[in-house]
């Protein structure tokens, strides 16, 4: 076995892998990073994000102290300060009371001072209020939305995560998979490592697996997710196919958390196969079915499309598609509508149809038409129009008499010319994965830490279930990545 010169080997370059080495190196650690992906698309999935993040915010001068351009519009702005209690709330209440609360509360009490760590090496930020909020007469509100976005998204996080690391001393590989864990007296001493064709034994102080979940693996998403889940859309890399994760387990690591959940989106249908441009990749989504009616290729309506704001129910609408006949819906909108629609239904390259009339829109979209004129017929009648409709709140104007209902923001479908947009499941990541204790150890079953050997980012099983509130990923994974690297650079299990 090759000896390595390196105090930490971190498997994997996206956000929790890059926050660990630079956390590691910061506390005095050699660092080797080994990245699947050729130099030109590391990043994993975190490179293809918004690069939004949800941080408990106490007040409107902490958010300024992170996006400091938004002092010029801060007037405009309807500020709601969103406390640590709040964040594990909204994760906690969107798991069903799921999740490994410790773990939530870990991320929530660390994500501001992990924010601000990153800010202190660069990485900049700016107030997504323009991006998401909700304009009500002159001031924006944001429905619990996420307050901040990386400046140049997850692209420009990556490329200064990846600058600060280079920059304190961190070593990489790329073109570099980490296959296996080596394993002696329960304790793991070194990886298995395949690079150009040939496979290699590295030895290691202590380990570190970043690898993402299992999203990018046809095999695995259809026998961990369950049927159809093998022709969804992978909405960002195409190298984490569960790899880090497989590893883990076969190294005794106690497998943790919603296997057979994941985040996944209404993807436009004729999205690429994987994320395949960054710059573009989150426009693929087509989130404002809130506004919309969805129905499927029967004409048949099957979500509450207003069941609560965006950001906490866009990660479920994949789960409802993919059991549609054909892994098809379709986001229906009129005049009204319309207009509200945010940037990603405007690109050249999204998929829609225009009509005058709703039976010719059925036709060109292929959704049988008679049962889909008598589902508007049945959804308009049951609009509740007694009740103001407001954006910006819950505003319980929803269906009477309708089934399903729609809770919030419904509007009649009457105003041509209507627009159609065919939808698919567009997977973003995994759910489950391995258990960690608070310093981002990884556990076997009987909850001993395994000596030397550390998960972060999507790796780590527990923190969400079902669903997930907009935004929590890349803070969780920089919180964990940075407790991971500290840690393994003080070699806690000694
Ligand atoms: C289109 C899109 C938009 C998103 N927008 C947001 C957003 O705005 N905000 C947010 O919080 N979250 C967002 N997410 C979710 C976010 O991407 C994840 O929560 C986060 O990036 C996960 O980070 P990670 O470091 O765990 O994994 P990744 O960033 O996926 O990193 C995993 C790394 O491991 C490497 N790897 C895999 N296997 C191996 C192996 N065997 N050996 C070596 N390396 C390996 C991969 O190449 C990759 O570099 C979005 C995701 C997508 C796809």
């Amino acid at each position: 076995m090759a000896e390595a010169d390196y105090d930490v080997v971190v498997a994997g370059a996206g956000n929790a892998a890059l926050c660990a080495a630079i956390a590691a190196r910061q506390a005095g650690a050699r660092v080797l990073v080994l990245e699947r992906a050729p130099a030109a698309e590391l990043g994993g999935n975190s490179a293809f994000t918004a690069g939004a993040m949800r941080v408990p915010l106490k007040s409107i001068e902490q958010l300024l102290a992170l996006a400091p351009q938004l002092a010029d519009t801060a007037a405009s702005v309807a500020f709601t300060s969103y406390d640590e209690a709040e964040f594990v709330e909204d994760i906690v209440r969107l798991s069903g009371n799921a999740n490994d609360r410790k773990l939530v509360e870990l991320i929530a009490a660390n994500a501001f001072s992990t924010i601000s760590w990153m800010a202190g090496f660069g990485v900049r930020f700016e107030s997504q209020l323009e991006r998401r909020g909700v304009k009500v007469g002159g001031r924006t509100y944001n429905p619990r939305e996420a307050a901040l976005r990386v400046i140049g998204q997850g692209k420009g996080l990556i490329d200064t995560l990846w600058q600060a690391a280079e920059t304190l001393g961190v070593d990489f590989s790329y073109d570099t998979e980490a296959a296996g864990l080596i394993v002696e007296d329960d304790a793991v001493v070194g990886l298995t490592i395949r690079r150009g064709g040939r496979t290699q034994a590295l030895r290691a102080g202590r380990i570190i697996l970043a690898c993402g979940g299992f999203e990018a693996s046809p095999e695995m998403r259809a026998r961990y997710l369950g049927p159809d889940w093998d022709l969804a859309k992978v909405r960002g890399s195409r190298f984490n196919t569960g790899l880090g994760l497989k590893m883990a387990l076969a190294a005794g690591a106690a497998a943790y958390g919603n296997w057979s959940g994941a985040h996944a989106i209404a993807q436009d249908i004729n999205a690429p196969a994987f994320g395949n441009d960054p710059a573009t990749a989150e426009l693929e989504g087509k989130d404002c079915y809130y506004l919309s009616i969805i129905v499927n290729r029967d004409g048949e309506r099957f979500v509450d499309e207003g069941a609560d704001f965006r950001v906490f129910t866009y990660s479920t609408q994949g789960h409802v598609i993919v059991r549609q006949p054909g892994s098809v819906a379709f986001e229906i909108f009129d005049a009204k509508t319309y207009g509200k629609l945010d940037h990603s239904y405007r690109i050249p390259q999204a998929t829609s149809v225009k009509a005058e009339t709703l039976r010719e829109l059925a036709e060109q979209l292929g959704i049988k038409p008679e049962p889909f004129l008598e589902t508007v017929r049945a959804f308009n009648a049951g609009v509740r129009e007694d009740v103001p409709l407001d954006d910006a709140i819950r505003d319980g104007r929803g269906t009477v008499g309708v089934s399903p209902p729609k809770s919030n923001w419904a509007q009649k479908l009457d105003a041509p010319p209507y627009w159609g947009f065919p939808v698919t499941a567009g997977i973003t990541f995994t759910y489950g994965g391995v258990r960690v204790d608070e310093h981002a150890r990884v556990l076997t079953e009987t909850l001993e830490p395994i000596p030397n050997l550390y998960a972060a980012g999507e790796m780590v099983g527990g923190i969400f279930f079902r669903n997930y509130p907009g935004s929590s990923g890349l803070v969780s994974g920089a919180v964990m990545g940075r407790i991971a690297g500290t840690a393994a650079a003080r070699n806690h299990d000694r």
